[in-house]
């Protein structure tokens, strides 16, 4: 008997094909089952979503149907949980279902003839399991009395739930427990363990497979990121879609892994903007980990010391509506109370007054002393500034030329290393010229400071401070300019674990989550930049960089109690740094959530954004205004604001012109209806005269930046 099924296949994000195509088999396949089918003169991966046994129904011609050319039988389906996981995340963020369920499959996958996948499958069930040790297993420490409390509250509730740690609190600790305690009392469970940063997968993992290889075998743990080659991505999705991967670690992508029986997701530093994809389909990780967990009745852990907004405010009280069950964890490892100037103490945190320092100082006189007395006595700094290069901008003091980027609406950032103008958002790069472009003025100078130029500035300042050992300071750079080869971030954390290096100089990424034992002092030398910036989660997102830079001070209990975070800034006053000041996140939450409800900003309302691009501003513009126009009545229906159309913050990028459009409103679900109907007005306008000329548009639902 023939069946018809219908199947997913990749579809371009807005192409027309958005749904599931028709094929007919002799079997009858499951909903979730690996095919591969015959599409124009290709032939592709595809996933049965649905069985449609009325092979007889409503303009269906067996004829005309084609047959799917194979099946990947040695695969099970994929469960109905996971495709109801694609098909929430596709509807919610306006995605077609087939671009997001065959994105969330490892590429390989897409390649792979059934017999190559049956030999495949046969390589790796030969390859021999590692037997559990437990004579090896190296011993779990004794939890805190925090930490005890707190997992004791995981085991009695259902969840999910906020554990707001501070740095250092052991949040870790909690999550390999809580890991071990799961796979021990249910032999086939899974747990899913998320991460930010690609960079803290491997810390991550060799923790987990030094706890866990000796109990379940070192095949159990697995990673999902994508600084994987395909062939290992494939592998480790394969040992998680056959259950035989016991625990992924993984960065956003893995929130989309097949896991036939997770019971439990853990987002770790659930605040962090890189769980939202930035491209394709805009999804949040921690969003969908939260979704995911209810679908499935696995609990889900987010830990942070400085929790997004959305996360705090979603686990006040129940009885003021909060759905998150908030858990906290206040001390530090060895201390405590978690105060300044005790053991296991967070660092103190000190504010320079840059009104009162020598004019265009970059490192305060007072910083600077700290900075030579860390040095004489062997401790480690970390100075960080959010900007790499050696100086964003080259100008020319004669005629005010500026080293703008021919293609963008940016400044190329010079850097010194190799001589080089670079634009950091098209990529377009030349050498320095000699002289002015504009005028031939030989005298063209950076202006401003980067990553490069402080470490060299830094080197200058410190050239004659010795460190005990009678030697020069050594100073190194952390940032994506010196860590582009692979490996060199692994070489270069290993030189500042291993003390070689005295002052550690970077932007954000050596701020984030690095668990350096031995640093004392941690410097902010530019921080305010983004206290007035028009981005209302700036704020947001300064603090908790600061507060996780403070967190890399003083970990090692013996030497906490004299450690500092300084800060220099031209308002010392400002509340950010008085909440900073007193490690104090729930202030700082509590201020600024004041803020957001009385302007009506997330949470307190939904938004999401319509982004344009085209050749010309009008054109991109003219595209989202006559979108707009076709949905006053729509808008008007669901409560839903429309604004006007704006350029983009940075408004043209490799010559292209972007353009977007805020929408907002008070519910979630309204909001969700109006995209859900808008939609096809979009298409429309698309294929319109407006919509001429238009390079592409898409939607980005709770949108990180605007
Ligand atoms: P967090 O993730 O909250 O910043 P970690 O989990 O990295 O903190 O823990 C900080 C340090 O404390 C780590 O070196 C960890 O090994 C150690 N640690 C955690 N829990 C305990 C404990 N119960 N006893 C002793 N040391 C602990
Ligand atoms: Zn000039
Ligand atoms: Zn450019």
């Amino acid at each position: 008997m023939t069946h018809r099924l219908s199947v997913l296949v990749q579809t371009p994000a807005h192409s027309q094909v958005a749904g599931p195509l028709s094929y007919r088999s002799e079997l009858a396949l499951p909903a979730g089952t690996l095919v591969r089918v015959p599409l124009g003169q290709r032939d592709m991966l595809g996933i049965v979503w649905d069985r449609l046994d009325d092979a007889s129904g409503s303009g269906y011609d067996p004829d005309k149907t084609r047959p799917i050319a194979g099946t990947l039988d040695d695969l099970p389906p994929l469960s109905v949980h996971w495709r109801q996981l694609v098909s929430f995340a596709a509807s919610y963020y306006q995605r077609s279902l087939g671009e997001v369920a065959l994105a969330a499959l490892p590429p390989q996958l897409r390649d792979l003839k059934p017999e190559q996948l049956a030999r495949r499958l046969k390589r790796q069930s030969k390859a021999v399991p590692g037997e559990p040790q437990p004579a090896v297993a190296p011993g779990p420490v004794a939890l805190t009395a925090e930490q005890a409390a707190v997992i004791g509250q995981i085991q009695a509730h259902p969840g999910p739930f906020l554990l707001f740690g501070a740095t250092g609190s052991g949040k870790t600790e909690v999550y390999l427990r809580c890991v071990q305690q799961l796979l021990e009392n249910e032999p086939d469970a899974q747990a899913l363990v998320m991460v930010p940063e690609i960079n803290l997968t491997p810390q991550l993992e060799a923790r987990f497979v030094a706890r866990f290889g000796p109990l379940f075998g070192a095949e159990a743990v697995v990673s999902l990121h994508s600084g994987m080659t395909n062939p290992q991505r494939l592998t480790s999705w394969l040992a998680a879609h056959s259950g035989a991967a016991r625990i992924v670690l993984g960065t956003r992508m893995a929130v989309f892994a097949s896991m036939p029986k997770l019971r439990l997701i853990v987002v770790d530093e659930e605040h962090d903007p890189s769980y939202k994809q930035q491209e394709g389909a805009r999804y949040s990780a921690r969003d969908l980990a939260v979704y995911r967990g209810r679908l499935e009745g696995a609990k889900v852990l987010l830990g942070s010391a400085t929790p997004s907004l959305e996360s705090w405010h979603h686990s006040r009280p129940e009885t003021e509506g909060g759905r998150y069950l908030r858990l906290h964890m206040p001390s530090r490892v060895g201390g405590d109370n978690g105060l300044p100037g005790t053991a296991g103490a967070l660092p103190l945190v000190r504010r320079v007054d840059m009104n009162h320092q020598p004019k265009h100082a970059v490192f305060s006189p007072p910083l600077l002393e700290a900075l030579k007395a860390r040095v004489a006595r062997g401790e480690q700094s970390m100075v960080f500034l959010n900007r790499r290069g050696y100086a964003p901008v080259l100008h020319c003091s004669d005629c005010d030329w500026k080293s703008e980027c021919p293609h963008c609406s940016a400044f190329r950032v010079f850097h010194k290393i190799d001589r080089t103008l670079r634009c950091h958002h098209c990529g377009f790069t030349e050498r320095v010229p000699r002289t002015c472009p504009a005028c031939g003025n030989p005298d063209i100078r950076p202006m401003g400071r980067g990553t490069e130029r402080l470490e060299e500035h830094l080197a200058e300042l410190l050239a004659d401070v010795r460190r005990p050992d009678g030697q020069p300071v050594r100073i190194a750079r952390i940032d994506a300019d010196t860590t582009r080869l692979k490996g060199t971030l692994e070489s270069q954390l290993a030189q500042v674990h291993s003390g070689e290096v005295d002052v550690l100089v970077g932007t954000q990424m050596i701020a984030k989550g690095h668990d350096f034992r031995r640093i004392t002092l941690v410097a902010a030398v530019n921080a305010d930049s983004a206290l007035f910036s028009s981005d209302f989660r700036a704020p947001e997102r300064l603090f908790s960089l600061l507060m996780q830079a403070a967190g890399r001070a003083g970990r090692d209990a013996g030497i906490s109690a004299e450690s500092e975070m300084w800060v220099q800034t031209f308002h010392p006053a400002h509340p950010l740094f008085e909440a900073l000041k007193k490690h104090d996140y729930p202030a700082f939450a509590a201020q600024q959530l004041q803020e957001r409800e009385q302007a009506g900003l997330p949470p307190f309302s939904f938004q999401a954004l319509v982004r344009a691009e085209a050749r010309t501003q009008a054109v991109a513009q003219g595209f989202l205004n006559a979108a707009s126009a076709a949905a006053v009545e729509l808008a008007e229906a669901q409560h839903v604001t429309l604004y006007p159309s704006v350029p983009m913050s940075i408004q043209r990028i490799a010559n292209v012109e972007r353009a977007q459009m805020l929408i907002e409103s008070p519910s979630r679900a309204a909001l969700q209806r109006f995209l859900a109907a808008w939609h096809d007005v979009l298409h429309a306008t698309r294929q319109q005269p407006p919509g001429k000329g238009l390079i592409r548009w898409a939607v980005d639902v709770d949108p990180l930046t605007i």
